[in-house]
């Protein structure tokens, strides 16, 4: 049988013989036994042949989804000073959105995830993602172990003590030694908080004051702030000048007040599902915005001003929030597009001057001779992780070394399935400035690098393969992506 599959964008599309369905390990072991070579499958968010292998199958594994286990904690969640469990084993099929129902219940939460959740627990680990909490830093710090049935047949635990070069190159390695089965995870306590833009209360920032924002997020001992993103105008005026700072406070019951002065708590267990002021403005302009000039400005006033909530929600509820605006597939012309850049604090700002020459202000029509329109840009920071033994070989943020996050979303106009000469060189140009300035890029987009960009910018590959050598020999799971950078 021959299946065609294509990614998230719909631009990279492999030939495939199969797409089973696994629920557990046994059923991905006969498929080993049989002798097929696989590709690994969570939601295919990702945006290059991450999930795909050339005449292989792909499992898809959103049925490895049984109920979480919790440990730790009050035995009764009901009583109101019931404990959340400190650690939940779950199944790596489930996404964060599941998971939030069996943690919530349990007064628990995830200490990290995306900025959204409808992620799998899989794939989440194996990019080694990151999110908003600045407590933690990457996934990585947040996970005890993991069951990983590797490519040579047997079933290993891999944590910071017990086979700890398989825990290395799972998280963050793309599936390149075998399937996680489940992991087990910290929990977070789930508590009301509250988002306000910066804790000065200042309006939109200037690239200078954004940095010296992030130096007070990284370094003051402020134990209500728990959260943090920043959002860049790309409009016309103070392109790329001016950043709003959003800071997500625990609750104090001093300021977390709405205009009538009451405090209007929500049940911390309560799941909230769409209504984000935020999601809601960005959701209404976004598919506009590649034909009208004057909506960038819009959306950009909009956000200023309901950039500060006075509503507390829960810890859950802050991590739910819907990126579903920024779907949208090749449609003949472009395509949206996502990629994301790694700095030190310390450079935060010529970066981003850099990335103003590379991407000047365009509100073309799409035209291939203009390169990229930017749509968004936002930025997180990703706390060090200081324990060797969590850092991933395929890390994007060294042993106590903190990064600022760029995520860059672009239209890209394409000629047939190229992305234009322009726009290549620009995403390539981002990167290298990123690279020459002690940084890094993400993996799980669209892959504009070359394979000394890539070498360049992850440097600690050896370690991976002599872990591939050891644990999937023989590249039973494996996809394009591994393949593309000469991993497998
Ligand atoms: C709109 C959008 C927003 C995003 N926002 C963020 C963000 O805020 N923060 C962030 O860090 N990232 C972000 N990302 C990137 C995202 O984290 C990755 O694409 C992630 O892998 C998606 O999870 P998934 O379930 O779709 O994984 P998939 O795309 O299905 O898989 C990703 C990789 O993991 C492997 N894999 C999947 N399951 C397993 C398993 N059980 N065992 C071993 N390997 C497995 C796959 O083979 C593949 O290589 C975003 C992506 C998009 C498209």
């Amino acid at each position: 049988m021959n299946i065609s599959v294509s990614d998230l964008l719909g631009l990279n599309t492999f030939n495939i013989t199969g797409a089973p369905i696994v629920s557990n390990a046994a059923d991905i072991q006969q498929r080993r036994d049989a002798g097929v070579n696989m590709s690994i499958a969570g939601m295919r968010h990702s945006q290059g042949g991450h999930t795909a292998l050339k005449d292989g199958e792909m499992l898809l594994t959103e049925t490895m989804n049984t109920k979480p286990r919790a440990h730790g904690g009050s035995p009764d969640a009901a009583q109101a000073d019931a404990m959340p469990p400190t650690t939940v084993t779950v199944d790596a099929g489930m996404t964060w959105a599941e998971l939030h129902f069996h943690l919530g219940v349990l007064r628990g939460a995830p200490c990290v995830h995306q900025s959204s959740a409808h992620f799998s627990i899989g794939g989440s680990i194996s990019v080694n993602c990151h999110g908003r909490d600045i407590n933690f830093g990457s996934i990585a710090s947040t996970v005890e172990s993991l069951e990983v049935l590797a490519g040579d047949g047997k079933t290993y635990t891999a944590s910071r003590t017990q086979n700890n070069d398989l825990f290395r190159a799972v998280i963050g390695g793309y599936g390149a030694c075998g399937v996680i089965l489940n992991a087990t995870l910290k929990v977070a306590p789930n508590f009301m908080m509250w988002r306000t833009q910066n804790m000065d209360k200042q309006k939109p920032l200037t690239l200078d004051e954004y940095e010296q924002h992030l130096h007070k997020v990284e370094n003051e001992k402020i134990d209500y702030l728990q959260m943090h993103h920043g959002w860049v105008n790309v409009s016309a005026d103070d392109y790329l000048g001016k950043v709003i700072a959003y800071d997500v406070l625990k609750v104090d019951p001093q300021m977390a007040t709405n205009q009538n002065g009451s405090m209007e708590l929500g049940k911390d267990n309560e799941l909230k599902h769409e209504g984000w002021g935020e999601g809601e403005i960005l959701r209404a302009g976004w598919h506009a915005m590649h034909g009208d000039k004057n909506i960038k400005k819009q959306i950009w006033e909009a956000l200023v001003r309901n950039c500060s909530d006075t509503k507390p929600y829960s810890r859950i509820n802050f991590l739910r929030e819907s990126i579903s605006f920024t779907q949208s597939k090749f449609d003949g012309k472009g395509v949206d597009m996502l990629q994301e850049y790694f700095v030190p604090l310390s450079s935060f700002k010529l970066f981003m001057e850099r990335l103003k020459t590379i991407f000047p202000y365009n509100d073309g029509d799409g035209a291939m001779a203009d390169g990229v329109q930017l749509n968004s840009i936002t930025i997180r920071y990703v706390r060090a992780e200081d324990d060797e033994r969590a850092v991933p070989y395929l890390s994007y943020c060294p042993k106590g070394q903190s990064r600022i996050s760029v995520a860059v979303d672009a239209y890209v106009p394409f000629g047939g399935q190229h992305p234009c000469p322009k726009a290549r060189d620009q995403f390539i140009g981002a990167m290298d400035a990123a690279i020459e300035r002690g940084g890094s890029y993400y993996l799980p987009y669209y892959s504009f690098a070359d394979q000394a960009l890539f070498e360049r910018a992850y440097t600690n590959v050896a370690a991976l393969k002599s872990a591939i050598g050891r644990y999937n020999p023989d590249h039973r799971f494996s996809n394009e992506f591994l393949k593309q950078y000469k991993i497998h």
